[in-house]
This record gives C-alpha cells, structure tokens and sequence, in this order.
C-alpha cells in the first residue's frame, strides 16, 4: 500500500503492564482479559491519515522478552518513537522506567532526537491506583516525554497516545 512515511514504533516497559493490549487495542479495537504472556506479538502494522499524509506504522512489541531484560539493540535500531509504559496499580513498574528502561534505551537507541511517549496504563481500575498523575507528569516533563493515562481495557486514550506520538514524530525535523 501507498504512504508517504514510514515509522518504526516500539513498545517498552515491564512485563504485564499492558503493552500488548495497547497495541491490539490500537490495531484490532479488541481486548483480551486472559492474555497469555507467552503469546508476544512480535509486530503490528498500522496505516493512520495525517492530513493529507498516508503514515505507515511498523509497531514493535517484545514478544515477552523483557521479562528476561533481553531487549537487543536491533529491537530499538532506527525507532523514532518509543511508548514506555507503566501499570498504574504497581508501583515497581513505574521505577523500573528509570532504573531499567530509560537507561537501556539510552544505551540501544540509534536516533537522538527519537520521541518518547510515556503511558500509565490500566486507568479503569482507578480504585487500585498507586501512582498518582501527578507523577506521571513529574516524571515525562523530567525525562522529555509526552505523557497520557490510558486503558486498553475500556479504550480510553488510546488512539489518542499514537496519534500525539506520531503527530510529534512528523513535527521533528
Ligand atoms: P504486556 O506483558 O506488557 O504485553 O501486557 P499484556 O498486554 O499481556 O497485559 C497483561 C495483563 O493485563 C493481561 O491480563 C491484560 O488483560 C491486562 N490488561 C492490559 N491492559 C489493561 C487495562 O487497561 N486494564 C486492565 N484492567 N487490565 C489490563
């Protein structure tokens, strides 16, 4: 099919946070309560309008390797934007971001100026929340990321995490 631009999109974060989901979500409109860790994507292709721009996404998932901490460098070569994500309800996940991820993207990522989108994910068990917003916040305005709270569960913010990443991807020359 035509585009006009070709983006490599990665999904990072720990294992359970919702990664998957976001991404079937995204793709598929679906969810799926009893997902399988074992059962990764490895990747999604996805075409969105940008004006009158064709975008076409090439969306990395990592197929459950983070839960041995074994992302290569090949899954992070050439992405221009990266989704990192936490799980609202477990606090390790958002101190994994910056004792973990952060530091593997700076080691692995080949783009400097790659667009980071942090997600706090599992927004619909509010009850259960531990990281507050707040946070979030503090945290991407600190690490230069754009920030949303989403649910792949009810699909809130969703469409909106892609379409601000790609939209800021496009705006960075
Ligand atoms: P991954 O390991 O990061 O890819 O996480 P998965 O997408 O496999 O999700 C892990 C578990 O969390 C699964 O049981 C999902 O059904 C559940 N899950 C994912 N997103 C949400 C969400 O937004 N809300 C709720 N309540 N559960 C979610």
């Amino acid at each position: 099919m035509e585009f006009d631009h070709l983006m490599k999109i990665l999904m990072v974060g720990d294992s359970g946070v919702g990664k998957s989901s976001l991404l079937i979500r995204f793709t598929s409109d679906t969810f799926a309560d009893m997902s399988s860790p074992t059962i990764g994507v490895d990747f999604k292709l996805k075409m969105v309008n940008k004006g009158e721009k064709r975008v076409k996404l090439t969306l990395w998932d990592t197929a459950g390797q983070e839960r041995f901490r074994t992302l290569t460098s090949s899954y992070y070569r050439g992405a221009q934007g990266i989704v990192l994500v936490y799980d609202v309800t477990r606090r390790q996940t958002f101190t994994n971001l910056s004792d973990v991820w952060l530091k593997e993207i700076e080691r692995y990522s080949t783009k400097e100026d790659c667009i980071k989108m942090l997600v706090g994910n599992k927004l619909d068990l509010e009850s259960e929340r531990v990281v507050t917003k707040k946070e979030g916040v503090d945290f991407a305005r600190r690490h230069g990321c754009l920030f949303l709270e989403a649910s792949a569960k009810s699909s809130t913010n969703v469409k909106l995490c892609f379409d601000e990443l790609v939209q800021k991807i496009l705006e960075t020359p």
